[in-house]
């Protein structure tokens, strides 16, 4: 199935392109949580984070760090939420960071990360978990 962001990336779909260098392309989202919010690619198809080669990690995430400056600077924000789906809720299945201008009293509720609470011994098992797979 074709990709759409790979089409934008292609320039055979129309975006607002607000950055591009080598190995990214950022553009308007076209339905933004609020306004300037970006999406920014890499310009070779990943699907998600996991697939993300270390080359393209720094470029990547330097355009996101880029962009959320600029959210500063060109529009007057004071802040931004930088997110990502991977799998679950991800709609678009080729990896985009978002960058969403924020302002304080601006109304955006944690609405999608309901909070939950470790039971007593919990927080250590999970760790331990992690640890396990991460410091090898
Ligand atoms: P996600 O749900 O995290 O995968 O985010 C996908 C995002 O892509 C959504 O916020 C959509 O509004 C956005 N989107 C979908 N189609 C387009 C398009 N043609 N141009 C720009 N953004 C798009």
């Amino acid at each position: 199935m074709a990709c759409l962001f790979c089409a934008i990336v292609a320039g055979d779909e129309p975006a607002h392109v607000v950055l591009e260098d080598e190995h990214v392309l950022g553009f308007l989202d076209v339905r933004p949580v609020f306004k300037g919010h970006a999406l920014l690619v890499p310009r070779v198809h990943v699907d998600t984070l996991l697939e993300l080669p270390d080359e393209l990690t720094v470029p990547l995430f330097s355009a996101a760090r880029r962009t959320a400056a600029a959210m500063t600077s060109a529009l007057g924000a004071q802040g931004t939420f930088v997110a990502m789906n991977n799998v679950v809720s991800q709609s678009v299945p080729h990896l985009h960071v978002h960058v969403v201008p924020r302002t304080k009293g601006d109304g955006l509720r944690g609405f999608f990360w309901p909070r939950t609470k470790y039971e007593e011994g919990e927080a250590a098992a999970y760790a331990e978990r992690l640890r396990q797979v991460l410091v090898a």
